[in-house]
């Protein structure tokens, strides 16, 4: 390859930015971008021209049209990933981010509703005092209030129950045993159908048990780790998204978008909605997030 050449070959990747992450979202083809220009094409058409098998149109879209999408999806995440950790200091604000309907697509949700189950399974309804802070469990209505970490009331509520779910457990598979060692002995179908019956709804409260005395300490922390490693990858790639390195974009995006679906109106040709699949957590669609109509 001479320079001519490498030269020619660096240019067109770069103004092509987004190439390899942009698919058509009717035929599922990649789009690639124009020589002539910085649209994608979907490829589809771009073969077979109109009298494709999937009905795709001329749909085409620049990255200025992409660029802003992206910044969107980069600042919204982020920023609900920093507001989901931020929780993590004071539980009255996990209590508070429940009612949020985006915050089920944030991976902390699940583990503080776990913490949240544990503690209002575990610990009386009304007023506890936890080093010296005032915490309030309402086991009604599953919320727990104060101004300490959720994972400090976890604690307690693991430390005071543990002993009991523990007991529970052994006492559970002793009448499992037991059951079990009867069931030989039984001669009729229909006494056997009944023991398993019996035997089946023990296997579930064991189960059960078995969960509520996994500690949860050690996976909240490994996925409240990864949420502030994404929301900090997520803050960096707005800014880099915002400038015009297209290389540098080019990398970051990858590092973090696995693809990015795009739709088009099939008549007018416009886009209407891109859907990105990130490499971590929930697919975003622009048009539910973001308003492209
Ligand atoms: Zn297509």
């Amino acid at each position: 390859m001479n320079d001519r050449e490498v030269h020619k070959k660096t240019n067109r990747g770069d103004a092509h930015w987004l190439s390899g992450l942009l698919y058509c979202g009717k035929c599922g083809e990649k789009m690639s971008g124009d020589k002539a220009c910085h649209d994608y094409i979907c490829k589809t058409y771009k073969v077979n021209g109109k009298k494709n098998e999937s009905g795709c149109q001329c749909f085409r879209v620049p990255n200025a049209e992409i660029e802003p999408i992206l910044e969107c999806y980069f600042e919204e995440v982020g920023h609900r990933l920093n507001v989901m950790v931020a929780a993590d200091q004071n539980s009255s604000l996990v209590h508070a981010l429940f009612t949020e309907s985006w915050m089920k697509e944030c991976e902390l949700h699940y583990v503080y509703m776990k913490m949240t189950d544990f503690i209002t399974a575990n610990l009386a309804q009304g007023i506890h005092y936890i080093d010296d802070s005032e915490v309030i469990i309402d086991q009604d209505t599953m919320d727990v209030y104060g101004e300490i970490t959720l994972e400090e009331i976890y604690n307690e509520a693991y430390a005071s129950n543990a002993k009991m779910l523990q007991e529970k457990l052994a006492e559970k598979e002793a009448e499992f045993d037991r059951l079990f060692e009867r069931y030989k002995s039984l001669k009729t179908e229909m006494a056997r159908e009944r023991a398993d019956a019996e035997m089946g709804m023990i296997e579930v409260e064991i189960k059960k048990l078995k969960g509520q005395l996994e500690p949860l300490v050690e996976q909240y922390h490994e996925v409240l780790d990864e949420s502030k490693r994404l929301a900090a990858a997520y803050e960096s790639a707005l800014e880099t998204v915002k400038g015009n390195e297209n290389r540098r974009k080019g990398e970051v995006v990858r590092q973090l978008i696995d693809k990015m679906i795009c739709r088009f109106d099939d008549d007018s040709r416009e886009l209407i909605d891109v859907e990105i699949i990130p490499k971590t957590g929930h697919p975003w669609s622009s048009q539910r997030n973001y308003g492209t109509t």
